[in-house]
């Protein structure tokens, strides 16, 4: 327990006098730390400048898209996961009708936070950023391994909020209303074999540390993240209306999949069955418990209601994914290339070599970026100075470029 400096404490929060958050005697009777004078400064400011805001904000919510609709823009941009899509399209469209309730209706809508479960590089993040780009609000991305419990290196929790406050220009209503997307969630699961439970530095103790974000409450935020200091004015943020999407490869969860179902399966006589099921997807059947065995704990879980999972991407997935999307890897090579006046073609065969190339060296959907990356460096170089109206990329072409760039042999084979 902190030993307290002047025997003062604070009447808000009880917290003890120290250097780090010092208490001052304000009137008679009450006593203030640091950071409630901020949270007070900050309350009065935001109340002073939100007066004529809700009128913008009721206009606005007549422009929520419906579920479907959501779905059918996301179905430009990300390829299959069908069901991911249709669980968040209902989770955001829900969210952001609960923001616009009325005060005084009797019926509180509760937040429904969104877990998105899935191997990486399978399009969680690119949903995410999908989502807010249709509804224009502002958006992050954290990592949340770069997040310590306060008091150990790295970043305080509450510097997440920083980066979604610096999207929109410190507007903190805007950012009251925002969408963060924090990535890499299972890399903060509890470690059971953990041998100091004191020091886990990076797992119970932050998420413990996320809980209160995403429950909803009002927190201080260091204007430009990092670790707090007593001397630094903070912006007091309501988490309450601000959406929070997680997501997570939570690699090895199918084992605790695998092993809740068959022994389910076991003893109702249906051993084959669950064996079929190994060989799926099994990503498909996860549940909250699945989350917690991996390390999550039930605090956490609950404040994530939504659970949906992402399907690995197969052949067919890449392959679409190369040309589908409306900004897809090739679309946005063909447009460099129109900016020059010079139509760019793929052959059929090339596309498919690409692909065959992305799954041979298992770099997903990220791999083909880089790969067509490769293959059009030389093409970039050379064709604005020559006089060609056209260009086509063929197979030959495909298999040249990537032994000129020792593809082979730079790519990370596992
Ligand atoms: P993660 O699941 O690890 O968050 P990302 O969403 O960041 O993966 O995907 C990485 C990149 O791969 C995206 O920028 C996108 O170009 C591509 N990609 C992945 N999945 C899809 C998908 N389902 N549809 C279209 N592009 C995808």
């Amino acid at each position: 327990m902190a030993t307290n400096r002047s025997g003062l404490v604070c009447s808000m929060c009880g917290t003890h006098d120290s250097s780090a958050n010092p208490v001052v005697k304000v009137l008679e009777g009450l006593n203030l730390c640091t950071d409630c004078i901020a949270y007070i400064d900050n309350a009065r400011d935001t109340q002073l400048k939100r007066q004529p805001a809700k009128a913008k904000n009721k206009k606005e919510g007549n422009k929520i898209p419906k579920p479907k609709e959501i779905k059918e823009f996301l179905d430009k941009y990300v390829i299959g996961q069908d069901e991911a899509k249709k669980y968040l399209s209902v989770a955001v469209y829900n969210h952001y009708k609960r923001i616009n309730q009325s005060d005084d209706d009797e019926v509180d809508i509760e937040k429904s936070n969104i877990i998105l479960v899935g191997p990486t590089g399978t399009g969680k993040t690119l949903l995410a950023k999908t989502i807010a780009r249709l509804l224009d609000v502002p958006f992050t991305i954290v990592d949340a391994t770069v997040l310590t419990e306060a008091g150990y290196v790295g970043e305080d929790i509450e510097s997440l909020l920083t980066r979604l406050l610096q999207t929109c220009d410190y507007d903190v209503e805007k950012a009251e209303r925002g969408i963060v997307f924090i990535d890499e969630i299972d890399k903060i699961a509890r470690k059971s074999d953990n041998p100091s439970i004191t020091r886990d530095v990076s797992g119970e103790g932050v998420q413990q540390g996320l809980l209160k974000l995403l429950e909803g409450s009002v927190v201080l935020v260091p204007p430009n993240g990092g670790r707090k200091h007593p001397e630094q004015k903070m912006i007091a943020v309501n988490t309450k209306n601000i959406l929070f999407i997680c997501g997570g490869a939570f690699d090895g969860i199918e084992r605790k999949i695998a092993s809740r179902l068959n022994t389910h399966v076991v003893g109702y006589g249906h051993d084959e069955s669950g064996r079929k099921k190994k060989r799926e997807n099994l990503m498909k059947y996860v549940l909250p418990m699945d989350l917690k065995s991996f390390g999550l704990i039930p605090e956490i879980i609950g404040r994530l209601p939504i659970l949906t999972s992402l399907d690995p991407l197969d052949r067919e997935a890449l392959r679409r994914i190369l040309t589908e999307p409306k900004n897809s890897i090739i679309g946005q090579y063909k447009k460099l290339f129109e900016l020059d006046g010079v139509k760019l073609e793929f052959t059929e065969e090339a596309l498919d070599l690409i692909v065959d190339k992305a799954i041979e060296y298992k770099l997903g959907a990220r791999g083909l970026r880089s790969i067509v990356e490769t293959i059009m460096v030389d093409s970039m170089f050379e064709v604005p100075s020559l006089k060609k109206k056209e260009f086509k990329i063929d197979v030959d072409y495909v298999k040249e470029q990537l032994e000129r760039a020792h593809f082979e042999k730079t790519s990370i084979k596992d």
